[in-house]
């Protein structure tokens, strides 16, 4: 749990920690770097270590216990996707004068709020920084130090010009958090407001040493295949349920290969049949839209001639095969007909039906 459990950038999560020691945190901290590389774990923990009812030190550098009140509910926002879908799915069920009203934020403690951009636009929206304003007017209730985390840098215009007002004249008790994979996206005044941290993801190498720790189940060839499945990052990686992913991974080499080779669509009609509507069947055709996803990438990395770059590097000689049988237009027009799919998913499309329709449209 605490930061033991953190893995890579130790550097500069030393120096973060230095700073809470200090009595020193700054009013805003943009914390930058790829996706996975940890910047959404890392600000709860210091929201936690902020304000953990039974504070402790590791190397000599504050920590949290993990355990107590304030910890418990403040890690109950580390699953975001979760968080945000439970979120999405209160406002969706909302009359729609008060659907309009209301956005999307994620709380799980008084006084820690997580704001994520907004959806359809997925971007943060003005009163979704008003309420930010609002709440950072009040001394914290059950906590030290208030803690807001904006979990991405797309900002609306407007909604960037109230933070910045929040940058201006920050309350004492509060913390901003910005994350950001790519803070060229803030507002200059916004950057020079903060003070940025940048974490960069760890070498697939590094990860798959890891994973002979934590997961000695798997060979060195799965170990392999989850540290570059992960982008560098390392609770993705551990958490990783390997046969699942395999499962729907085969799914979509099918889809592509009847695609690709055109001839008997048996084979493509009994996998599609198994994708079925309900709350069941959408996970699992979300996995296989996110399988042929990487698939496509695969390809192509072999079609620009970097190989290096395959993440399925178990299934490389089949890739190869593949790559040999289609061109980077074929691949434009395979992405485009994936987006149809996914849109038509979010309109409750029949999916057995758009998954054949998306392979037979691809074929060569
Ligand atoms: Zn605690």
């Amino acid at each position: 749990m605490p930061f033991s459990s953190f893995h890579g950038n130790a550097e500069l999560v030393r120096r973060l920690r230095e700073m809470l020691a200090r009595d020193r945190f700054p009013h805003a901290v943009i914390l930058a770097g790829p996706q996975g590389a940890g910047k959404y774990t890392l600000a709860l923990m210091l929201a936690r270590t902020m304000n953990c009812l039974q504070p402790r030190e590791t190397d000599g550098l504050p920590d949290f216990c993990g355990e107590c009140s304030n910890c418990r509910r403040i890690g109950e926002a580390e699953d975001l996707e979760a968080r945000f879908a439970e979120a999405v799915e209160v406002r969706e069920g909302l009359r729609d004068t008060d659907k309009r009203e209301t956005r999307i934020l994620v709380q799980t403690h008084p006084d820690v709020l997580v704001v994520p951009p907004d959806p359809p636009q997925m971007m943060i929206k003005v009163d979704q920084v008003r309420q930010v304003i609002q709440n950072s007017h009040y001394k914290p209730q059950e906590a030290r130090r208030r803690v807001f985390i904006f979990s991405d840098s797309a900002f609306m215009k407007e909604a960037a010009n109230a933070l910045l007002k929040v940058l201006e004249e920050p309350p004492d008790f509060a913390t901003l958090f910005l994350l950001a994979r790519n803070p060229g996206e803030l507002l200059p005044t916004i950057r020079s407001r903060s003070i940025t941290f940048t974490l960069s993801a760890l070498p697939a190498a590094e990860i798959e040493q890891y994973l002979a720790k934590e997961r000695p189940e798997w060979n060195l060839r799965q170990r392999q295949l989850v540290a570059r499945l992960s982008g560098g990052a390392v609770g993705r990686a551990r958490s990783l349920d390997l046969e699942e992913y395999v499962a729907s991974r085969k799914d979509a080499l099918t889809l592509l290969s009847a695609a690709v080779r055109s001839a008997d669509h048996s084979d493509l009609f009994r996998t599609t049949e198994t994708y079925r509507a309900g709350g069941e069947g959408k996970e699992k055709t979300d996995r296989l839209l996110s399988a042929v996803y990487g698939l496509l990438k695969d390809l192509m990395a072999l079609i620009s001639g970097a190989p290096e770059l395959v993440r399925n590097t178990d299934i490389t000689a089949e890739l190869k095969t593949m790559a040999g049988a289609v061109d980077f237009k074929w691949i434009a027009q395979a992405t485009q007909q994936l987006g149809q799919v996914q849109s038509g998913m979010r309109r409750n499309v029949l999916r057995p039906l758009s998954l054949d329709a998306m392979a037979l449209a691809l074929e060569r």
